[in-house]
C-alpha cells in the first residue's frame, strides 16, 4: 500500500524519476549502472518504456553513451560512492536532449536522477548563443575542468574555435596576457566578485592583444564549491584603445597646458626650452623630448632634452658639429611633421633611436611667421604615430613655443628701441643728436633749436665747431672712446649759443647699429650753465670757507672718523700751527694718540668718540702740554654727518688760558672780598651793639639832665612870677634866661631821649583811637603864639570829619609838632604854614604840612630825615636845632607802618607829607632793635 502510495506520487509529478545502481569493474571503479525503477515522467523525457529497462544495464540500453562527450557513467558512479548531491545541465547524446539534472545518492552504490528535458531552452540559448556579438561559454570544473560550450564568435574574438576550446581546457590561461594572469587566478579562485565585469588582456591568435570585458555566473554543490561557470566575454578591445588613446592624449594636453603655463613666465630662453622638454614627458604624454636652437648664422647654439639617459650628450655634439640627424634634416626642409615611425631602421646613425620598437618619433621645425628657431622631436607610442589628434596637439605645442621664442625675439627688440626711446626722451629739456663715427650731424632733434640756437641747419657739420676751443680735445677724445668701445660716455664743455654766448653742456653719447649695419653716435645733450654756476657758487663758497678757516683766531682742525674709535687728523688751520707748535706736516695723515703719545691721545680720542656718539656739537675745556707750551683750550667739536654716519669732526679750540689765569685771580678776589665783607658785618654789627650803648647811655643820662633841668624852669617860672617878692629889671631878664635856655635845653635833652629811646627800643608805643582833627587843634593851640610872633598864618584844612586812627596819640602830636615847628621856623615872617588832611586811596590817611619857606636843595632831600644833619651845618647857621626833628619823625612815621618823604624847591617852599594806614594794625615795635 505505502509502496504503491509512493508509486503513484512518484507517477504525477512532471519530473522524471530514475533509481539506478552503479557498478564497478575488478578495480572499484563504475563501469556501469542498472536501472531500478523509473516513473512515468521518465517514460515520456526519454522515450524509454520503463518495463523494459528495469533490471537492465545503461549500455544495453544506450550502447551509444560510451561515445558521450560528457561521460555520464563516471560522472553518476562519483555521487553513488560519495553520497553527494548535485545538479546539472547536461546534453545527452544518445538521447539528443538536454536536460536539467539532480542526483543524489540515498545509500551507497544507488543514485536517484530527478530531472527535465530542457532541450528547448537550451535551444533558444543557443540560438542565441550562437548569433551573439559576445564571446559565451561554460567551464565546469566537475568531473573534469573544462568548457563545456563556447559559441563560435570565440574564433573572431579570440581567433580560436570552439572545439580548440573544448580541447584545451587551459586555454583562457594559455592566452591570457602576462600582465593579468594573476587577476584571472584570483578570478577563478572566487577571489573577486564574479558579478563585476572585469576587463582582461588576452593574445589573440594573431599575436594582437585583445582586451575582453568578462562577466560570470557562478554554480556551487551542495557543500559550496565551484562546479562551473557561465560567462559572457565581450571585445572591448576598441574603446580600451579610445581610451588608452584619450589617455594618452590627455597627458600630452596636460604637458602642453603647462608648456603653456611656462611660457607667460619665462622669458629666458635656456630655461624655457629646458623646462618645456621636462613639462612635456613629465606628464607622461611623451616618452622623450628635445629643442635645439639656432643663432643668426643658424648654427645650433642651445639645446635640451629630458628623458633620455646620456645620448642626447652625444647628440648635442654632433648638433654643434653641424651635424644634423635624419628627423632635424627633414623637418627644416619644410613645415610639415616629420613621422619616424620606425626608429630602429631609419636612424641608424642617431644616438636617439630607442631600443623599443614600440616608440615612434614626431619631429617639426619651430617656426613663427618667416622666423625658424630651431627644432623639436618627441617620441609617443608608435600606434599614434599617424594620429591626426596627436599631430594637431603636437603642432600646437611647436607653435606656441615658436611664439614664445618669437615674442622674445620681438621683446628683446622692443627693449632696445624703449632704451634708445629713453635716451632720446630723457628730458623734456634735453637735447638729441646722432652723428656719424666723425662726428658729423646726421639727425637732431626740434628741442636742439629751442635750447642751443641752431637746428637742422646744422645737419652734415661737425659737432665739434661750435665747442669752446678750450674744450675741444677733451670732448673729442670722450667722442672717440664711445666709438671704440661701444660704451656710453659722458663730456661736460661749453657750447657756443648763437645769443647768450658760451654755455655749459653736459652729454651722454652711446653707440649703435643701425639697420644697415653702419655705427651712429647717439649723443643727449643737456644745459648744465645753471649747475655750473651753481658749482661755482659752492667753489666760492668753499673757498670763502677756507678763508674762514685759515684766518680765524681759534685754532682749527678736520679729523677724519675711522673704524674703531680711531681718529686721523686732516687738516689744521694757521692759528692751530701756531698755538699748538705742531706743523700741518706733523700732524696730517696722524692718529691722536701717533701725535700726542697714548695718555693724551686716549683722553683726546675719548671726546671724539663722545661727539661721534651723541652726533651734535660738544664742548669742553682741556688741558694740555704741547709743543707750544702748556695751555688751557675751550674746544668744540661739530659732528660732519654723511648717511647718518659722522665722518668727520670739525674741531676749534680757544686758547683760554689767559681767561683761565684772571678767572682764578678774580675768584681770589672775590674769596677777599668776601671776608671783607664778613669782617664788615661783624664791624657793623659791633658798632651796632656800640650804638645802642650809646643810646641807652643818652637815654638814661637825659633823663637823669631832665629832672634838675625841670627844677631850674620851674623855679625860674617862679621867680618870674614875683610871688616870692619883686624883681629889678636886670634880675628879670636874667631869670627870663634861665628859662628860656632851661626851656631849649629841655628841648634839645627830650629830643635827645625820644630818639635814643626808639633807637635802643626802648619806647613804647600806646595806641588808642582818636580823631586826628582834634589833634590838630591841639596842635594850632600850641604853635599859635610861635606863629604870631612870625605873623605866619597857620592853617589847618582837614578834608574829612571824621579822621580817626588807631594809633599811639603822644607820637602822632609829636610828628605833627615837629614838622610845623621845622615849617615855621624855617619861613620868612609873613608867610604860610599850612596843614592838610585827607584819606588817599590806598586807605591811608595823608598829612601834608606846607610851607612857603627857604626850601631844601634836591642833594640833601634824602639826608636830612638822618640824625643830627642839618641843611646848613655850619656854626654860623641862623637857625635853631640839633638835627634831629625829622629823625624822630620817620622812626616814628614807620613805627605806625607809614611814609614820610619831602618834596621841596628852594626858595618856594617845602611839603613834608606822612602817611598813616587807617584799617591796618600797627605794628608793634616792642620786639624791633
Ligand atoms: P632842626 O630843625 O633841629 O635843625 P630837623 O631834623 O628838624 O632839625 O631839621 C633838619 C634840617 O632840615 C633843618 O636843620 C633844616 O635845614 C631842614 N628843614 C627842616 N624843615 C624845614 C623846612 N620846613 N624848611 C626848610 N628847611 C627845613
Amino acid at each position: 500500500m505505502k509502496i504503491h502510495s509512493i508509486k503513484s506520487f512518484l507517477d504525477r509529478i512532471s519530473e522524471g524519476y530514475a533509481y539506478h545502481r552503479i557498478i564497478l569493474d575488478e578495480s572499484e571503479t563504475p563501469c556501469d549502472y542498472e536501472f531500478l525503477d523509473v516513473n512515468s515522467a521518465f517514460e515520456e523525457l526519454t522515450g524509454l518504456n520503463g518495463s523494459e529497462i528495469i533490471g537492465k544495464k545503461i549500455t544495453e540500453i544506450l550502447p551509444d553513451i560510451r561515445n558521450d562527450v560528457f561521460d555520464w557513467i563516471e560522472f553518476y558512479g562519483k555521487i553513488a560512492l560519495s553520497g553527494e548531491e548535485t545538479e546539472i545541465k547536461q546534453y545527452s547524446k544518445p538521447l539528443d536532449r538536454w536536460y536539467r539534472v539532480n542526483v543524489y545518492s540515498p545509500e551507497k552504490y544507488y543514485f536517484v536522477t530527478l530531472f527535465t528535458d530542457i532541450s528547448k531552452d537550451e535551444e533558444r540559448f543557443r540560438r542565441l548563443a550562437e548569433n551573439s556579438q559576445d564571446l559565451i561559454y561554460r567551464y565546469e570544473f566537475i568531473p573534469t575542468p573544462g568548457f563545456v560550450y563556447v559559441n563560435p564568435t570565440s574564433t573572431s574574438i579570440v581567433g580560436y574555435t570552439p572545439e580548440e576550446h573544448y580541447n584545451n581546457p587551459n586555454l583562457p590561461f594559455d592566452l591570457i596576457h602576462p600582465k593579468d594572469k594573476g587577476t584571472l587566478e584570483k578570478y577563478v579562485q572566487g577571489l573577486l566578485p564574479f558579478d563585476k565585469p572585469l576587463e582582461l588582456r588576452y593574445i589573440h591568435k594573431n599575436g594582437q592583444v585583445v582586451w575582453i570585458e568578462q562577466k560570470s555566473i557562478p554554480f556551487y554543490d551542495s557543500s559550496g564549491s565551484l562546479v562551473a561557470l557561465e560567462g559572457i566575454g565581450r571585445d572591448i578591445t576598441q574603446k580600451k584603445q579610445i581610451e588608452e588613446r584619450d589617455n594618452h592624449l590627455q597627458k600630452v594636453i596636460m604637458g602642453i597646458r603647462n608648456v603653456n603655463q611656462l611660457i607667460v613666465k619665462e622669458s629666458n630662453p635656456d630655461e624655457l626650452i629646458q623646462k618645456a622638454c621636462d613639462n612635456l614627458t613629465e606628464t607622461l604624454g611623451y616618452y622623450t623630448a628635445w629643442i635645439a636652437l639656432f643663432d643668426e648664422k643658424q648654427d645650433v647654439s642651445l639645446t635640451a632634452s629630458s628623458g633620455f639617459n646620456s645620448e642626447f650628450e652625444i647628440l648635442t655634439k654632433q648638433l654643434e658639429n653641424g651635424n644634423h640627424p635624419y628627423c632635424m634634416q627633414e623637418a627644416l626642409r619644410s613645415d610639415v611633421i616629420i613621422i619616424i615611425d620606425s626608429p630602429l631602421e631609419k636612424c641608424i646613425d642617431c644616438p636617439l633611436k630607442s631600443e623599443s620598437s614600440e616608440r615612434a618619433a614626431l619631429c617639426c621645425r619651430l617656426q613663427h611667421n618667416s622666423h625658424i628657431f630651431g627644432v623639436i622631436s618627441v617620441s609617443v607610442p608608435k600606434k599614434y604615430a599617424y594620429l591626426e589628434r596627436e599631430h594637431d596637439m603636437f603642432k600646437e605645442v611647436v607653435g606656441d613655443i615658436a611664439f614664445v621664442l618669437y615674442n622674445r625675439e620681438i621683446e628683446e627688440e622692443k627693449k632696445q628701441q624703449e632704451e634708445h626711446l629713453l635716451l632720446m626722451t630723457r628730458n623734456m629739456n634735453d637735447v638729441v643728436i646722432e652723428t656719424d663715427i666723425d662726428g658729423n650731424y646726421t639727425y637732431i632733434s626740434p628741442s636742439h633749436k629751442r635750447i642751443l640756437g641752431r637746428g637742422d641747419e646744422l645737419l652734415g657739420q661737425n659737432c665739434f665747431s661750435k665747442l669752446h676751443p678750450d674744450d675741444q680735445e677733451s670732448a673729442k677724445g670722450a667722442f672717440q672712446k664711445i666709438v671704440e668701445t661701444c660704451k656710453e660716455n659722458k663730456a661736460e664743455y661749453r657750447y657756443l649759443h648763437p645769443d647768450k654766448g658760451y654755455i655749459w653742456l653736459e652729454s651722454i653719447g652711446t653707440s649703435y647699429l643701425k639697420r644697415n649695419g653702419e655705427m651712429s653716435i647717439l649723443i643727449n645733450i643737456r644745459d648744465i650753465t645753471e649747475r655750473k654756476m651753481a658749482e661755482d657758487q659752492a667753489k666760492n663758497i668753499a673757498q670763502e670757507y677756507e678763508t674762514v678757516f685759515q684766518g680765524t683766531q681759534d685754532s682749527m682742525f678736520l679729523v677724519q672718523v675711522l673704524e674703531n674709535d680711531e681718529f686721523q687728523y686732516i687738516r689744521t688751520n694757521k692759528a692751530h700751527q701756531e698755538s699748538t707748535g705742531f706743523s700741518l706736516e706733523e700732524v696730517r695723515g696722524k692718529t691722536p694718540r701717533e701725535l700726542l703719545g697714548k695718555k693724551k691721545g686716549d683722553l683726546v680720542c675719548a671726546n671724539y668718540a663722545r661727539c661721534v656718539e651723541s652726533k651734535v656739537p660738544i664742548f669742553y675745556e682741556e688741558f694740555l702740554t704741547l709743543p707750544a707750551g702748556k695751555k688751557v683750550w675751550m674746544t668744540t667739536l661739530t659732528p660732519i654727518i654723511r648717511d647718518n654716519d659722522v665722518r668727520y669732526i670739525v674741531g676749534s679750540s680757544q686758547d683760554i688760558t689767559g681767561r683761565k689765569l684772571a678767572e682764578k685771580g678774580l675768584q681770589k678776589a672775590n674769596k677777599k672780598l668776601k671776608e671783607t665783607m664778613i669782617k664788615a658785618n661783624k664791624m657793623a654789627l659791633q658798632a651796632r651793639s656800640a650804638n645802642k650803648i650809646k643810646s641807652e647811655f643818652l637815654a638814661n643820662t637825659s633823663h637823669e639832665l631832665r629832672t634838675p633841668l625841670n627844677s631850674v624852669i620851674g623855679f625860674s617860672e617862679i621867680l618870674l612870677e614875683e610871688s616870692m617878692g619883686d624883681l629889678n629889671d636886670t634880675q628879670k631878664k636874667y631869670v627870663s634866661n634861665i628859662s628860656k635856655s632851661g626851656k631849649h635845653l629841655l628841648k634839645i635833652i627830650n629830643e635827645i631821649l625820644d630818639l635814643s629811646r626808639t633807637e635802643s627800643g626802648k619806647i613804647e608805643i600806646h595806641k588808642e583811637k582818636f580823631d586826628l582833627n582834634n589833634v590838630f587843634e591841639e596842635i594850632r593851640e600850641v604853635m599859635a603864639s610861635q606863629a604870631i610872633a612870625k605873623s605866619i598864618n597857620l592853617q589847618i584844612t582837614s578834608n574829612e570829619n571824621n579822621l580817626t586812627v588807631f594809633a599811639d596819640r603822644r607820637m602822632i602830636k609829636q610828628i605833627i609838632f615837629n614838622l610845623v615847628d621845622n615849617a615855621i621856623k624855617f619861613t620868612p615872617q609873613n608867610e604860610k604854614v599850612s596843614i592838610t588832611a585827607k584819606i588817599s586811596n590806598e586807605n591811608k590817611i595823608l598829612v601834608s604840612v606846607s610851607d612857603t619857606g627857604i626850601g631844601i636843595p634836591e642833594n640833601k632831600i634824602e639826608e636830612i630825615f638822618d640824625p643830627f644833619i642839618q641843611v646848613d651845618g655850619s656854626t654860623k647857621r641862623s637857625y635853631g636845632g640839633i638835627g634831629l626833628g625829622l629823625s624822630i619823625v620817620k622812626k616814628y612815621v614807620e613805627m605806625h607802618g607809614g611814609d614820610v618823604w619831602v618834596e621841596s624847591k628852594i626858595g618856594e617852599g617845602s611839603i613834608f607829607m606822612f602817611t598813616l594806614p587807617i584799617k591796618q594794625k600797627v605794628i608793634c615795635f616792642e620786639s624791633l632793635p
